[in-house]
């Protein structure tokens, strides 16, 4: 009786222990199935980071910068859906088209000056993530920062072209406040930064607090403008006519914002056509001559930022005065700018690390917090 009453007893505890094995199991088989779940969520689920620059197009893909060109393109002249180049390759065509080629910069002055040109840009860039057309075509959740002046229509445009290269979700995000995420700011406390962000048409100056915009300002006096400064420059010192192209690259080699750097880049030759003979000839050119050439330009953004900081709440300005100005954006890496504008504002300066990527970056830190976010527009 004892032995059968310990053997029931043992049968009973075994049932219990089957059932708790059991339940085990069904729980991990659940899990799994959630991670499965979620496997199949993700394969099909990619998400970017777009900064639609009106110099440069960058996209994040897994945290990595995956797209870095020029936003330009190249269209057939007669068939302007026909798209030849886009990125790096159209800009070499740039300058150097015949008839039946016409290069365009889709968003020159911080707005879409062409509709199709930038959507068939947008598109292009985004195939370029998946450069082999994966087994089944995933759903792409993206992140578009587009520059605060961009009107309702414009902003329809870049849904419409992101939806038309595969997107579910779209979600945009004005740049000054990408900008500040991807520099480090904690953008939702209640304390004020300035935020300027010279690029390619225009130079953003931003007051953000407590995850929004508080003063928002543009000009149209950026890279674009240092260049055509460099190249009115040579004309007329040197009588030498130069590319866009050239004059970029002569900004990137010894562009300076000040005339008396610490450590001064060598001259460099330029080449180009002499204005008078029609002869191609080469000159040097030091940074001295082209922070010559820059500084009415630059000290318009000092100006700027001046009126900016004039019309700034006093408790916002307060918090400026001690933390100081952030600076990024490809006109950030001007040699000495920080110094100049450091000796004007009688502020600190701090420049981005790696200012060019300040705004993608942010872009990507928004897409992974877009359901919290409260500036992310959907
Ligand atoms: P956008 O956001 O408008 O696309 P970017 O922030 O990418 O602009 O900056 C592009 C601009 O920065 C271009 O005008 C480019 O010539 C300029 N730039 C890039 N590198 C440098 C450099 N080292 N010095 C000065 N200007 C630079
Ligand atoms: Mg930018």
């Amino acid at each position: 009786m004892l032995i059968k009453d310990i053997s029931l007893e043992n049968k009973k505890f075994a049932v219990v222990k089957s059932n708790i094995f059991l339940q085990l199991c069904s729980h991990h088989a659940q899990i799994q199935f959630h991670t499965l779940k979620m496997g199949i969520f993700n394969f099909f689920t990619q998400e970017i980071a777009i900064d639609l620059g009106t110099a440069n197009t960058l996209i994040i893909h897994n945290d990595e910068v995956v797209v870095n060109e020029p936003s330009i393109v190249a269209l057939d002249r007669n068939n302007p859906k026909n798209l030849l180049a886009v990125g790096k390759k159209a800009l070499m065509m740039h300058e150097k088209t015949h008839e039946s080629i016409r290069t365009v910069r889709p968003l020159r002055d911080g707005v879409i000056a062409d509709f199709n040109a930038a959507e068939l840009m947008i598109r292009e860039l985004i195939k370029q993530v998946y450069p082999k057309k994966p087994l089944f075509a995933p759903s792409w959740r993206m992140m578009v920062c587009i520059p605060s002046s961009i009107t309702e229509v414009e902003k329809r445009a870049v849904r419409d072209s992101c939806e038309q290269a595969g997107a579910k979700e779209v979600y945009l995000i004005h740049e000054p406040m990408a900008a500040a995420l991807g520099i480090g700011i904690d953008v939702e406390e209640p304390v004020g930064n300035m935020i300027i962000d010279i690029g390619g048409g225009t130079t953003g100056i931003t007051v953000i607090a407590l995850a929004g915009i508080v003063c928002d300002q543009s000009i149209r006096i950026a890279g674009d403008e240092f260049t055509a400064d460099i190249m009115e420059a040579l004309r007329r010192y040197h009588s030498l006519l130069i590319g866009e192209r050239t004059a970029e690259q002569i900004k990137i080699q010894v562009g300076a914002a000040m005339k008396d750097l610490d450590s001064p880049p060598d001259d460099i030759p330029v080449n180009g056509r002499d204005l008078v003979t029609g002869i191609p000839k080469q000159v040097m050119v030091s940074y001295q001559e082209i922070a010559e050439a820059l500084d009415k330009s630059i000290f318009k953004i000092e100006e700027a930022i001046l009126k900016a900081l004039e019309t700034t709440p006093p408790e916002l300005a307060a918090d400026i005065y001690r933390r100081g100005l952030y600076i990024t954006g490809g006109g950030a890496l001007l040699r000495g700018l920080d110094k100049r504008l450091a000796a004007k504002i009688k502020l600190p300066v701090h420049v981005a690390d790696d200012p060019l990527k300040s705004v993608v970056r942010g872009t990507g830190i928004a897409l992974k917090n877009y359901d919290r976010f409260p500036f992310v527009m959907r």
